[in-house]
């Protein structure tokens, strides 16, 4: 049995109550696969003893005292026991915060295991932060590398431990191994059951880190094989070569006030060529925000449609979907292309005729949001599938809107570079087209960076902005104050909103946007907003996506070091869009390191997505850009994408080997691949996240 095969629910398991499991369901673990899956994100030595006298050249303590006496301190509801204690090295103190009830547990004379947090106060060795087990010669916490895991909700520690170590108990014997034994020989893999139980619960560092090893080595040998085979099976279905008809795009580019850049010609030739290929175009179209690739996908649709095709055109939301509706009506309609938009908030009396209309071939190009491949959608004949901003949007959706053609072409595209490791391993599958030049004319976006305390000066400088005519957006990491006192200090949108108009601008028309703000508003503030009847947009980061107006000249970033790089670089990216100078102000907290600091001043020296991509690699380390921790790629339970490159390397090597000496895993050494894809298919629906 595969451990991915436990997928039963983990209140099947004794010992584990419905209240557990609801606990767990909060936390994402629903199943004991599940379970086995929610690995660790540190680990307690407790093998090592650190006595009392260790502190404070040392914090961590683990040793076994006994208890000397117990005291009270405080008075009423803060009355809190005290307990004094000592080991063989010193003696020290307990202070019980909310645990008055371990006044029985800690009975005087008695012997603990202590691990502990100590510092030294008020002259004493003292923790108010301890776990403590009876002493015995089997400890259950104790003398042992300890899991701690990440916990969310009620989630315990304790809890945790014990229901993942009796599941380990209960099915190690029967959990097989899942990688051909001869890869298994080659880098001296554990078998699987011990490693998943070394994970857990070490026997020792050692032991941990080479069973880390193989998770990572197979999760990344079965990504390898699984996105190879998507390829593979996306390629087997081959078609009749039709050539792209170029009438229509000529007439197009007659029209257009400007000329192609030489990296939109190349992208469009490559599309072209993949269009009149017998396999289907499976390709993805990156550039920055405003490089010109949604005109290279309108262009692109026009040479499939005029040969009698039709294409659909989905973005991943509402407002994004109808920006581009209303682009693709002043550029294509005029020569005839009939458009259509479809949404959620389109039905009934609009939706039946357009929905008619589509099947009969009487729209050629439809745009929308993932209303798109809902069941009753139906084309007489498409041809062309884009796909905006597809790191939004989840594999499964993607393939099911590719099913309403019969080998349609799909092009998805993305402002959001993606690394180079990531294109060659988990998008290996994609062929890709860069947009890196910006069509000329466009200036460079001035940044400033400027302190919290000198915010008056930016908004001087919007001020100068909008006597000129010009708009603004005010753009802040959260939506609303939340009453919690640690982010006191921390502006926010609906509170700015009110300030800015009441207080620093009141002589213009000020609006709110964010995500809790319902759709049919949304657009029409973003009319208003595009009529320049709006003057200042105060928003979250929802305007990071899509936006275009030509005429807004200002970007104010207010708690820029709470974005990301790439963020800041998109919202940057909603300016500079005309041929009028614009500017960008970042404006970060006092409080900001030295790293945070060295990141912001990158978005002045760098303007292209792809530069920034890099820096903010080089600046904070490859862990925190890619692998495990962004979600918008590739959830990975165990590897990381580029920190385990040389683990990466190997997996695909061997991977790719046995795809192409035994593509169906015929051979009994890898009939456990076969059964594995077959029962427990490894990156289906966890391949990306649908955001
Ligand atoms: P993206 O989809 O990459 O964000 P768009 O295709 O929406 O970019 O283009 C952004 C703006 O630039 C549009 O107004 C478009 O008409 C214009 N544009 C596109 N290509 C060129 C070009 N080669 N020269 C000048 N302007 C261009
Ligand atoms: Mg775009």
């Amino acid at each position: 049995m595969y451990a991915d095969e436990l997928k039963f629910p983990v209140s099947d398991i004794k010992g584990i109550g419905q209240v557990t499991a609801k606990t767990l369901a909060k936390a994402g673990v629903f199943t004991v696969a599940d379970l086995l899956r929610y690995i660790p994100r540190d680990y307690e030595n407790r093998k090592k003893r650190v006595p009392l006298s260790s502190v404070p050249s040392k914090k961590e303590v683990n040793t076994v005292i006994e208890i000397v006496a117990h005291d009270f301190i405080g008075f009423g509801r803060k009355k809190t026991l005290k307990v004094y204690i000592k080991d063989t090295t010193a003696t020290g103190v307990l202070i019980c915060f909310g645990r008055n009830f371990l006044k029985n547990k800690l009975a005087v004379g008695k012997h603990f295991f202590l691990y502990g947090l100590f510092d030294i106060k008020y002259g004493e060795i003292q923790s108010t932060q301890f776990e403590v087990e009876e002493y015995s010669g089997r400890p259950l916490h104790f003398n042992r590398i300890l899991p701690v895991y990440p916990l969310s909700g009620n989630l315990k520690q304790g809890t945790l431990r014990n229901v993942i170590k009796t599941i380990l108990e209960k099915y190690s014997n029967v959990i097989e191994n899942q990688l051909p034994e001869k890869i298994i020989r080659k880098y001296h893999f554990p078998p699987r059951s011990g490693a998943l139980k070394n994970i857990h619960f070490p026997d020792s560092e050692e032991s941990m880190a080479t069973s880390m090893e193989l998770m990572k080595y197979e999760e990344l040998f079965y990504l390898q094989l699984a996105v190879a085979r998507r390829a593979i099976k996306f390629k087997q279905h081959t078609r009749d070569i039709k050539k792209v008809k170029t009438s229509l795009k000529e007439k197009l580019l007659d029209t257009l006030p400007f000329s192609l850049t030489p990296d939109q010609i190349n992208s469009l030739e490559e599309i072209k060529q993949d269009m009149e290929s017998d396999t289907p175009m499976y390709r993805l179209l990156q550039g920055d925000v405003g490089s010109g690739k949604t005109l290279v996908a309108f262009i692109s649709s026009l040479g499939v449609i005029e040969r009698g095709g039709q294409s659909a055109f989905m973005a991943p939301t509402e407002l994004l979907a109808r920006q581009h509706a209303e682009n693709a009506v002043k550029l294509l309609q005029p020569l005839g292309i009939r458009i259509a938009f479809l949404s959620g908030n389109i039905s009934g009396k609009q939706r039946k005729p357009l929905l008619d209309a589509l099947k009969k071939g009487n729209i050629d190009l439809l745009i929308g949001t993932h209303a798109l491949f809902t069941g009753d959608v139906v084309f007489k004949n498409l041809e062309f599938v884009i796909v905006d901003e597809q790191h939004k949007f989840g594999v499964i959706q993607r393939l099911a809107l590719l099913n309403k053609g019969k080998t349609p072409d799909l092009l998805l595209m993305t402002a959001t570079p993606i690394p180079r490791t990531l294109t060659m391993t988990v998008f290996a599958d994609l062929d890709v087209s860069t947009i890196r030049t910006m069509p000329e004319g466009r200036k460079p976006v001035i940044t400033h960076l400027s302190r919290m305390e000198n915010e008056q000066k930016v908004y001087e400088a919007v001020r100068k902005e909008l006597q000129k005519g010009h708009q603004a957006y005010f753009v802040y990491p959260r939506i609303a104050r939340t009453g919690n006192e640690a982010s006191a200090d921390l502006k926010d949108a609906e509170t700015m909103f009110v300030h800015l108009q009441k207080k620093i601008f009141p002589e213009y028309t000020l609006a709110l946007i964010h995500s809790k703000v319902s759709d049919t508003e949304k657009i029409s503030i973003m009319n208003k907003f595009n009529r320049n009847s709006i003057n200042i947009l105060v928003a979250t980061s929802v305007v990071e996506v899509g936006v275009d107006v030509k005429n807004a000249t200002c970007m104010v970033i207010e708690h820029a070091e709470r974005f990301g790089l790439s963020g800041l670089h998109q919202l940057r990216g909603r300016v500079g869009r005309g041929e009028v100078q614009s500017y960008a102000f970042l404006i970060y907290s006092d409080k900001l390191s030295e790293i945070g600091k060295e990141r912001l001043k990158v978005m002045m020296k760098y303007h292209d997505g792809f530069s920034l991509a890099e820096e903010d690699l080089r600046i904070r380390g490859p862990g925190e850009l890619a692998g495990k921790k962004q979600s918008g790629f590739l959830r990975l339970t165990f590897a990381d994408i580029i920190e385990d490159t040389r683990i990466l390397n190997s997996a695909r090597k061997d991977a790719l080997s046995i795809l192409r000496s035994d593509p169906g895993f015929i051979h009994i050494s890898n009939k456990m691949i076969r059964e594995i894809f077959e029962r427990c298919p490894p990156f289906e629906d966890r391949m990306l996240s649908s955001g």
